[in-house]
């Protein structure tokens, strides 16, 4: 007869954070696998937009750095993205709108598609948070999350569909007319105390995304999620900035370590690929674990 060993021996819950192997962060190379498209990356002044953008940029796009904060913020992203050392790279320009403000939606579409010809990329990204409990949440909180976080989505997947749907399929520039990729967030599915705007937003992403998806597909327009977990950004800064709000956080991440905005940003710029051709309507969780009911890792 076998003995079995006690099973919570291998668990996490025995083992201190020196038991664990370190922390080895990926060192991948920029390849320039969407050579001549062009993006625009909606709040990229920041963050995880700030990633994205640079990683677009070393994969060969001409991207729009869009933003609504100080202009020194987009100049400092442009000057980043255009100095990566990478041959191949594309150019940066700014351009200052509100993604909620229909007018400046449209705008922000003109210029780009007269700066550069047309737009092959759409990244949602920006996105905000303003929590309280229920009872003293405002209905103009609720309605400026609502209004930048899904609404400012829409607007954004409007203009870019209008523009993908006009100039069609180019061989030898994408299999695809277009791509958008919109930054969801695990909390489209975790619910989230305290922020029922922005779960509330999230979840919104997540069925206008999927149900665009299936609209738009059949003119080669592909439209998918990232889902980020806790990734180390301006957002989120009371969750990593010190050494016990960082111990707590890890509670939550099976992998160990917080993400960075490039762990985003590599994901973004291969799903923009034709190596992700045949994913459309897909909501790609980017989040070391944090889905994996990280609560039971010490065995429920
Ligand atoms: P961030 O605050 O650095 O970036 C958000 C950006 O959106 C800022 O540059 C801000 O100026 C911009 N923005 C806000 N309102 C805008 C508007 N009306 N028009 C144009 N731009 C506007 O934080 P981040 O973490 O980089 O967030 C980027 C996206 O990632 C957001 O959609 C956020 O919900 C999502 N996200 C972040 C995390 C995380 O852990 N950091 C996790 C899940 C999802």
């Amino acid at each position: 007869m076998t003995t079995l060993s006690p099973m919570n021996s291998t668990l996490i819950r025995d083992l201190t954070p020196d038991e664990l192997p370190e922390v080895v962060m990926p060192a991948c190379e920029a390849r320039p696998i969407l050579k001549g498209q062009t993006a625009i990356v909606t709040g990229a002044s920041s963050g995880i937009g700030r990633a994205i953008a640079c990683a677009l940029c070393a994969a060969g796009v001409n991207v729009v750095v869009n933003h609504i904060g100080p202009d020194t913020d987009a100049r400092r992203v442009i000057d980043q993205a255009t100095h990566c050392g990478c041959d191949h790279r594309g150019l940066a320009i700014a351009f200052r709108a509100d993604v909620s403000d229909e007018s400046q939606v449209r705008s922000m579409f003109e210029h780009t598609i007269s700066t550069f010809g047309t737009v092959d990329i759409l990244i949602n990204n920006a996105g905000m948070q303003l929590d309280s409990r229920v009872e003293d949440m405002t209905l103009a909180r609720w309605r400026k999350v609502l209004d930048v976080n899904l609404t400012g989505q829409f607007l954004c997947a409007r203009e870019a569909v209008r523009e993908f749907k006009r100039r069609g399929v180019k061989p030898g520039v994408s299999c695809a007319a277009g791509k958008i990729v919109c930054i969801s967030s695990v909390h489209e599915v975790i619910p989230w105390a305290g922020h029922i705007n922005y779960a509330g937003s999230k979840g919104g992403v997540m069925l206008m995304m999927k149900s665009l998806a299936q609209e738009v597909a059949p003119w080669r327009i592909r439209v998918n999620s990232i889902c980020p977990g806790a990734i180390r950004t301006p957002i989120n800064r009371p969750a990593w900035e010190t050494p016990e709000a960082y111990r707590d956080l890890m509670r939550l991440i099976p992998y160990k370590r917080i993400g960075e905005p490039e762990d985003v940003a590599r994901l973004a710029a291969w799903v923009c690929s034709d190596e992700a051709d045949y994913i459309t309507g897909a909501s790609l969780f980017v989040d070391g674990g944090m889905t994996l009911y990280p609560g039971f890792e010490t065995g429920g």
